[in-house]
Formats: C-alpha cells, structure tokens, sequence
C-alpha cells in the first residue's frame, strides 16, 4: 500500500494550516506552523499569486491531507458522493467522517488519522463484535465501536485516549473510555464540520 513519507509538518505548512497529523506535537510549541508559518522550500517566503485553479487545488490538497488520504482513494470517494442522492460537496465530507480509520480517531484510540489507520490495519478493533480492520470500512449511526480484549493494554492506545480528553469527541459520537468503547449516534452534518473547509471548490476542480 503506497503511502506519503516525507515530513508531514510540511504539507501543514504548504496548506498554512493547522492539520493536526502528528499528534500531541500539534499542541506544542514544536509545530512547524508556530515556528515558520510560510510554504516550505526555497520561494517559500515569495509572493504567491492565487489563480483560480491554484485555489481549488489548494482546498482539494487540504482536504484529503486533513483524511490522510492518497489521490487515488480521494477521486474514488469524491465519485461516491458525486453519484450519492445530495449536494455533491457535503456528501464528499460525510463519507469521509464515516470512514473507520476517521472515527476511531475522532474517539481518541489515536493521536492522528494516519495511526488510527495503521490500527485499524492491525485488527486492533470491532465494529458491533465483529471483527474489521479495513480503514475505509464505512461506519453508520448506531454501530458500536470497540477496542479488541488483547488491545486494552497496548500503551499508545491507552495514552492516546488519555491525551484525546483535550481534544473532546463531536456531539455525534459517544465514547466510554473506561470500557475503550464508541458509540455513532448519528452522521455529522455539514453544520457539525467545522474544519476551515471549502468543499465546492473540490467539485469545482473535479468537474472540469
Ligand atoms: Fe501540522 Fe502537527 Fe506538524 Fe504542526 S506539528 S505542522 S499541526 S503536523
């Protein structure tokens, strides 16, 4: 499976935003973003001038880096939610909340959506008992999510929920940190994603 390995603070700084992908050093004063909030590289610090392709460009690149995502499994979901009943957009950003790897982050089993991944892939968790351990697997209101028995003890887990008390979990889900459980009360709307995001320009860039 391809993934990205170089800095990941970098694509922070390409996006001049906060996007979260390496944990309890996003809230310290070690992030990239505090120490050298400009573009990386040698004309980082040049003017840039935004064209209106540049612009949706750069909403489509923040938005799969927020996902952690790979070009290739972005386009399939934006396919998915432009086929999907709805607005195209707001459909775009529900299938990817309902993605496993996300919600197991979002319930704080993980520091980033990279790890919640890398733990999914381990088959560190089951979804109403069973268990799955594919990141894509889509999650539905009223599924319940659980850490596996032999997972409880795995310290990273363990501190990981401990750390994501600060970040607290979305009125959507539910989570009971004593028995490593989550509950999806409902699917977020677009109200509830409050991410600095501009997803009509993502079908803009994708409908040309
Ligand atoms: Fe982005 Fe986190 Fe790196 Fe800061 S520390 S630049 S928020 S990945």
């Amino acid at each position: 499976m391809a993934r990205y390995r170089a800095s990941v603070c970098r694509l922070c700084r390409r996006e001049g935003l906060k996007l979260f992908l390496k944990g309890e050093r996003c809230y310290t004063d070690k992030c990239a973003i505090e120490r050298r909030n400009y573009p990386p590289g040698e004309h980082g610090q040049g003017r840039i001038k935004f064209s209106e392709y540049s612009l949706q460009l750069r909403e489509k690149q923040k938005l799969k880096r927020i996902y952690s995502l790979l070009e290739g499994q972005f386009r399939r979901l934006f396919d998915r939610a432009d086929r999907a009943k709805g607005v195209t957009g707001e459909n775009l950003l529900v299938l990817l909340e309902r993605r496993l790897d996300n919600m197991t982050y979002r319930l704080g089993f993980a520091n980033s959506r990279a790890e919640a991944r890398q733990l999914v892939r381990h088959g560190h968790f089951l979804v109403n008992d069973r268990k799955v351990d594919v990141p894509s697997a889509a999650v539905k209101p009223g599924d319940v999510i659980t850490l596996r028995e032999r997972s409880k003890k795995v310290t990273r887990i363990q501190e990981a929920l401990e750390l994501s008390q600060r970040r607290g979990v979305p009125e959507w889900l539910e989570v009971d940190r004593q028995n490593f459980t989550g509950r999806i009360r409902a699917l977020p709307t677009r109200e509830d994603l409050t991410m600095p995001i501009n997803e009509r320009l993502v079908v803009e860039l994708y409908s040309k």
